[in-house]
C-alpha cells in the first residue's frame, strides 16, 4: 500500500481581504515554524484577490504552505467576464483549485458537466483539482448517499485520463455537515471515502486508487480530526470555518500530537 501524505487544506470561503490574508498567513507560518510538520501537507484555498498576497509570503518558503483557488474557469481565456482561468492560476503558482464545492453547486448552478469541464481545465493548466462531492441531507436520510456521491465522482472524472486522475484530490463533503457544526462520524465518513477509492479503482486501477488522497470535509475541528484521520481511507481534511482561526487550524494540522 502507498503511504499517502496527509493533506490539511483550509477553505477560507469568501472571508479575509488581501491585507487580512497577509496577517492570517503570517500567523500560520509563525505557528507552524517552531516544529517540523513535514509529515502533513498544509494548504490554504483562498479568494482570488488573496492569491498574490499569499504567494508573496509563502512561495519558495521552506515552510512549504501550499495554496490554491476556490474555483477555476472551464475556459482558458477570452470573453468570459468575471472568470479566472487555469493559466492565470498557474502563473500565480497555485498548486490547487477547489472544484465543485457544494456552495458552487447550490448557489451557482454548477452541474456535473461544468464540474467535469473545470477538472479538465485545471489539468490543462497544471493545477491539481480538489474535487468536492457529497450528498445533501435528504439523500443521506434516504440511504442512497454512496450511490449519489459516486455518481458525482463518475461525472467529474468522465474522459479524464489516468495520468491526470492519479494526482486528483477528492474531498468527500456531505452537504449536511458543511458549516453546520454537525461532523460526520469517522465510521460514516470512512464508508463513503472507501467507496470513493473503490470506484476510482474500478474507473482506473487499484494502484492508481491507492495513490489518490481522499479528504473528509464538514465541520472538522481539532476535537474531531484525530478520530477521522484514524480511518484507513481518510487522508486529510478540507476545513472551512475552523481554518479562519489560525490557532485552531494549526491544532488540526498537528492532529497527531
Ligand atoms: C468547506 O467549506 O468545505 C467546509 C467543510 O466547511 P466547514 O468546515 O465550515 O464545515
Amino acid at each position: 500500500m502507498t503511504e499517502r501524505l496527509p493533506l490539511m487544506a483550509g477553505n477560507w470561503k469568501m472571508n479575509l481581504n488581501h491585507l487580512e490574508a497577509i496577517q492570517h498567513t503570517q500567523k500560520l507560518a509563525f505557528a507552524l515554524a517552531d516544529k517540523d510538520y513535514e509529515a502533513v501537507e498544509v494548504a490554504v484555498l483562498v479568494p482570488f484577490t488573496d492569491l498574490r498576497s499569499v504567494q508573496t509570503l509563502v512561495f519558495g518558503d521552506k515552510l512549504k504552505i501550499k495554496y490554491g483557488s476556490q474555483d477555476i474557469s472551464q475556459h482558458d481565456g477570452g470573453a468570459y467576464t468575471g472568470e479566472v482561468s487555469g493559466p492565470m492560476l498557474a502563473k500565480l503558482q497555485c498548486t490547487y483549485a477547489v472544484i465543485g464545492h457544494s456552495e458552487r453547486r447550490q448557489y451557482h448552478g454548477e452541474n456535473e458537466e461544468i464540474v467535469n469541464a473545470k477538472v479538465k481545465a485545471a489539468y490543462r493548466a497544471g493545477v491539481t483539482p480538489i474535487l468536492c462531492i457529497g450528498e445533501p441531507l435528504e439523500i443521506r436520510k434516504a440511504g442512497t448517499h454512496v450511490e449519489y456521491t459516486l455518481a458525482q465522482l463518475d461525472g467529474a472524472l468522465e474522459g479524464v485520463p489516468a495520468d491526470q486522475a492519479e494526482s486528483i484530490v477528492v474531498a468527500y463533503e456531505p452537504v449536511w455537515a458543511i458549516g453546520t457544526g454537525e461532523v460526520a462520524t469517522p465510521e460514516d465518513a470512512q464508508e463513503v471515502c472507501a467507496a470513493i477509492r473503490k470506484r476510482i479503482a474500478e474507473l482506473y486501477d487499484a494502484e492508481l486508487a491507492d495513490k489518490v488522497r481522499v479528504l473528509y470535509g464538514g465541520s472538522v475541528k481539532s476535537s474531531s480530526v484525530a478520530g477521522l484521520m484514524a480511518k484507513p481511507d481518510i487522508d486529510g481534511g478540507l476545513i472551512g470555518g475552523a481554518s479562519l482561526d489560525a490557532e485552531e487550524f494549526v491544532k488540526i494540522v498537528r492532529y497527531r500530537e
